[in-house]
């Protein structure tokens, strides 16, 4: 049987972990080609290609590149849409954190986070939306943050990345809204809005906050999400790549430009 993404090419930057790595693995499971990104040692990377072989991927790659490095996202754009027939899904999940308040926050790390969490997602947008448009399918998945909606203190860095995010995926929507058709699957370009999803970004704020209750990270965790998550959970990361999946999908060929909070009822106070 084929499968729904079979003959389709997914680039997911920052896919050796945490939420990257489960849209990779979703997207495999539907059978598209798997071109991996991110940091990490030549284990965990191997340890990635193997867990999208695993969960169905053709073919997988991985894509070496600093996506600070905007001539290293060029080149590594210039291999992708060179790869079996080209970027027809592009996930820009790459992301980091750093929390302190305005007046302490380095103005390395205010550099690094825009960099990264913003910049870079141009970088690779800019390349690949001109494809899609060609072909007449093209899917654009930012993932954002709740912190692209609302904001919180001592993210100042992420939460202006966050919202331009969420500006810049609304840009490209409209820009190639037209593209394509019902019957190709259109070009579309959405952001996803997580809240706390279990990964290894968050330990240092769990951390920080098992502080207040002796080191206990289970009292810690309960109280960050609470703080925020009515529905007192975090989500993880396979359902960030569950949604991730069905906005690749033909039926999701008319949602575009939105903004997708996955946060337990965060932003609906
Ligand atoms: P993670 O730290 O597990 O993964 C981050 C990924 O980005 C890793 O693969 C890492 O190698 C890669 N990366 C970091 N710096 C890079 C660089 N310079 N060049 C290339 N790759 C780089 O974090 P995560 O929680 O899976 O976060 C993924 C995305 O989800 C981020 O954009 C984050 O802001 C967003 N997000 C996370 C949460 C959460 O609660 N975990 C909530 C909302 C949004």
């Amino acid at each position: 049987m084929t499968k729904p993404l079979s003959g389709r090419t997914a680039l997911v930057t920052g896919s050796t972990s945490g939420i990257g790595l489960a849209i990779a693995e979703a997207l495999a499971g539907a059978g598209a080609r798997i071109g991996l990104n991110g940091l990490g040692t030549p284990e965990q990377i191997a340890a990635a290609e193997a867990a999208v072989r695993k969960a169905g991927a053709p073919e997988v790659r991985f894509f070496d590149a600093n996506l600070m490095d905007p001539a290293a996202v060029d080149a590594m754009m210039d291999q992708a849409l060179g790869w079996g027939g080209g970027v027809d899904i592009l996930v820009n999940n790459a992301g980091m954190q750093h929390t302190a308040s305005i007046a302490t926050m380095p103005v390395e790390k205010w550099q690094a986070i825009i960099a990264l969490n913003l910049s870079a997602c141009f970088y690779t947008m800019r390349r690949a939306l001109p494809k899609m448009a060609e072909k007449g399918f093209g899917r654009v998945i930012n993932i954002a943050s709740v912190h692209g909606l609302v904001a919180s203190i001592d993210k100042a860095p992420y939460v202006a990345s966050k919202f331009g995010l969420v500006g810049m995926t609304k840009v490209a929507a409209l820009e190639y809204a037209a593209a394509g058709s019902r019957d190709s699957g259109g070009v579309t370009v959405n952001a996803i809005c997580p809240g706390w999803v279990e990964t290894a970004l968050i330990e240092p704020q769990i951390a920080l906050r098992a502080e207040r209750f002796g080191g206990d990270r289970a009292k810690g965790y309960r109280d960050l999400v609470s703080e925020k998550e009515p529905s007192g959970r975090m989500a993880s990361p396979s359902d960030i790549g569950a949604l991730a999946l069905f906005l690749c999908s033909g039926a999701a060929h008319n949602i575009t430009g939105t903004a997708m909070p996955v946060d337990g009822g965060w932003t609906a106070q």
